[in-house]
């Protein structure tokens, strides 16, 4: 795939879906920052793979919760490459219940970390972006931020909350040469769904009409395309990534 961008930021790329998000990226040639919050040494094995691929990585450690942190970064990296070309919010969390037993705070905990750090992210990279004129933004949000899911108010909430805000936010910035999209995985194999009871797996995977639930690495092709030039007239779409889920 071609892109006309150098570098680019990845969210939560220590392992899962960024992970290979960050791996697929550097492999078509761009400088990856691979992030983490906890997980420091599995964020370096991801910047060693990709180097031992003939790859080019660095990589940062804040919580996308933390405001001035999350900001903080964006400057490392304008101070260490002089641009920021891609940005791809990734790192999300869960914290399930039913809405009668969620207290507000776990409400707010996902929407913190999912919803408003996505915001923070998108607003400051427009901000450096609008400088050289060109920027492409792609968000992960959730197949659940369209269908809502029992257990998950917060979730869906906050994933919902992703797809509407990059629309709006590639409104805002269709005349400064940057584009903002989003992605609504499925049920994906990572750590976040390998949690679920295999009568849970089984029951989700006969609803999806292939059968099967995802890899990391097709989410992963799927955001590189809307990142890369390939999708230059692409801008505020949603891209279903799940195996004929939700078709309608
Ligand atoms: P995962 O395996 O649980 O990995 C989550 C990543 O996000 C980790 O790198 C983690 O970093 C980082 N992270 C979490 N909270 C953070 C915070 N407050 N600050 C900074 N980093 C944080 O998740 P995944 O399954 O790959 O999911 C990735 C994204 O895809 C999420 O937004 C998720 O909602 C979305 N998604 C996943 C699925 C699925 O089926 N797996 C489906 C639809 C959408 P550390 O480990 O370093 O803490």
């Amino acid at each position: 795939m071609k892109f006309s961008g150098n570098n680019v930021l990845v969210t939560g790329s220590s392992r899962g879906i960024g992970a290979e998000i960050a791996k697929t990226l550097a492999g078509f040639g761009l400088k990856v920052w691979v992030h983490y919050r906890s997980g420091a040494a599995e964020a370096d094995a991801v910047k060693d793979a990709i180097e031992a691929a003939g790859g080019k990585a660095a990589v940062i450690g804040f919580d996308v919760s933390d405001e001035a942190a999350f900001v903080d970064a964006i400057k490392t990296i304008i101070d260490s490459d002089g641009e920021l070309s891609y940005l791809v919010n990734n790192a999300g969390i869960t914290n399930d219940k039913l809405a009668l037993r969620m207290k507000t705070e776990d409400f707010m905990s996902v929407i913190n970390a999912n919803l408003t750090s996505c915001f923070v992210g998108c607003r400051e990279s427009m901000k450096v972006m609008r400088k050289k004129k060109f920027g492409s933004v792609v968000n992960i949000s959730s197949i659940i931020g369209e269908t809502g899911n029992a257990g998950q108010t917060n979730y869906a909430a906050s994933k919902g909350g992703v797809i509407a805000m990059t629309k709006s936010f590639a409104i805002e910035a269709a005349t400064s040469g940057i584009r903002f999209n989003s992605v609504t995985p499925g049920f994906i194999a990572t750590e976040m769904t390998e949690v679920l009871a295999d009568d849970i797996k089984d029951g989700i995977n006969a609803k999806i009409p292939m059968k099967r639930m995802g890899a990391a690495s097709e989410v992963a092709e799927a955001t590189a395309f809307l990142l890369s030039d390939h999708a230059s007239y692409i801008t505020g779409e949603t891209l279903k990534v799940n195996g004929g889920m939700n078709m309608a």
